[in-house]
């Protein structure tokens, strides 16, 4: 088999299996083990290692979907972020970041990077001037996230690797929004992948992972300094997480194509103001996305109405779920406002063009017309000023 040919749901299903030779199950068996051989063996394996048989066989699936040489899984991705970002940074560098990324990110950078002396400067916009600007004689990471939260802006991948290769600097991004289903990195030359697993690769709200996907020789530094750091996922996780991929492909897409229709329904809508979704014409970036994307993904913002109040909206949802997180089998929607973007300030949101009825829809895979149908009694309940809490 030449998984360089295999199709997307063909890796998701099958890259990586382990053989049950004792009981030809169909599935992969889980070794749950933190404790193996160590004469006369090829690997020493260890948990903390992360190559116990399920984790290797689990990277391997990443890597075949991220067209990498390398994967390596992690328990949350925030693990996967932190441990590859310092992995390339030591004191007196600097790393050039997005200015629109996940807010676990941007804290970490703002709370921890003083201590070690690593420097770092965010864009204030996605051009290549941007970026270029920013860059110093001590630059040693660009890092990206496209599309962005919640805006859903696009960065242009090819010109991050280029920058990357004129300044001889480590490209990276968190392509958790896009999931390998809409957007591969490393056919553009992005060198590092990162992804919160959590998401899309999870798909069901009840996974905490993390996964990261680059060459052999840059995961030589990342593992490096992964076995110190110790922020490995528990084999049976590992194992959800295989049976959670197997059925990405095939999630993703019903998300991509529910996404397009919900975000054509709400851009014609009386009592919409405006939607962010990649996918429709009118969005600024379409061009882009259209250029470096094979799906827009299942992620959308939309505003109501001035007048409309966004917590009653949400509150009147009967199918929808106001929830935090994102990227599951099931529609949820949240307040950038009231939650991500909250301890930005209303001035600092503003300027970031993130108003008080901004609202983050995570698309999932239920009827359309059922989700068109919940979006409309809430409308009403919201228009009509009753508070009827379900
Ligand atoms: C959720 C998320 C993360 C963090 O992942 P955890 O699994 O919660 O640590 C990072 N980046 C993006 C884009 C996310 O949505």
């Amino acid at each position: 088999m030449n998984k360089e040919n295999q199709g997307l749901n063909t890796i998701c299903t099958h890259v990586g299996e382990l053989e049950d030779k004792q009981f030809r199950g169909a599935i992969s068996p889980l070794y749950m083990g933190s404790s193996y051989a160590f004469q006369d063996v090829d690997v020493k394996r260890y948990p903390r290692y992360f190559n116990t048989p399920n984790q290797e066989a689990l990277s391997k699936k990443i890597a075949a979907l991220e067209n990498t040489e390398s994967a390596m899984i992690f328990g949350s991705g925030m693990a996967a972020i932190s441990t590859a970002v310092l992995a390339f940074l030591r004191a007196g560098d600097h790393i050039v970041l997005q200015g629109d990324i996940y807010g676990g990110t941007y804290n970490l950078i703002v709370e921890q990077f003083n201590k070690f002396g690593i420097e770092y400067s965010f864009t204030g916009g996605l051009s290549e001037t941007d970026f270029e600007t920013l860059i110093k004689s001590n630059t040693k990471v660009i890092y990206v996230e496209t599309p962005s939260n919640p805006l859903l802006k696009i960065t242009d991948l090819r010109m991050v690797s280029r920058l990357a290769k004129k300044h001889g600097l480590v490209s990276m991004i968190d392509n958790t929004f896009a999931s390998p289903v809409n957007q591969l990195p490393a056919k553009f030359g992005i060198d590092v992948i990162i992804h919160s697993a959590t998401k899309y690769m999870g798909g069901h709200s009840d996974i905490c992972a993390g996964a990261v996907a680059c060459s052999s020789e840059h995961m030589e530094r990342i593992f490096h300094l992964a076995k110190n750091l110790g922020g490995s996922l528990s084999d049976y996780t590992v194992w959800l997480l295989e049976r959670s991929i197997k059925t990405m492909g095939v999630r993703v897409k019903a998300q991509n194509d529910n996404a397009q229709k919900m975000a054509e329904y709400l851009y014609v809508h009386k009592d919409i103001n405006a939607v962010y979704y990649p996918g429709l014409p009118s969005h600024p970036d379409h061009e882009i996305a259209k250029s470096q994307m094979k799906g827009f993904g299942g992620m959308m913002s939309f505003e109501l109405n001035a007048g409309l109040d966004a917590e009653l909206f949400q509150k009147s949802l009967r199918l929808i779920k106001a929830s935090m997180s994102l990227a599951g089998v099931e529609s949820t929607v949240l307040s950038p406002a009231q939650t991500s973007h909250a301890l930005l300030g209303a001035e600092e949101r503003k300027n970031r063009g993130i108003s008080d009825g901004l609202i983050r829809f995570s698309v999932g895979i239920e009827e359309p017309e059922d989700l068109i149908y919940d979006i409309e009694q809430a409308l009403m309940t919201v228009k009509s000023g009753h508070v009827t809490v379900h």
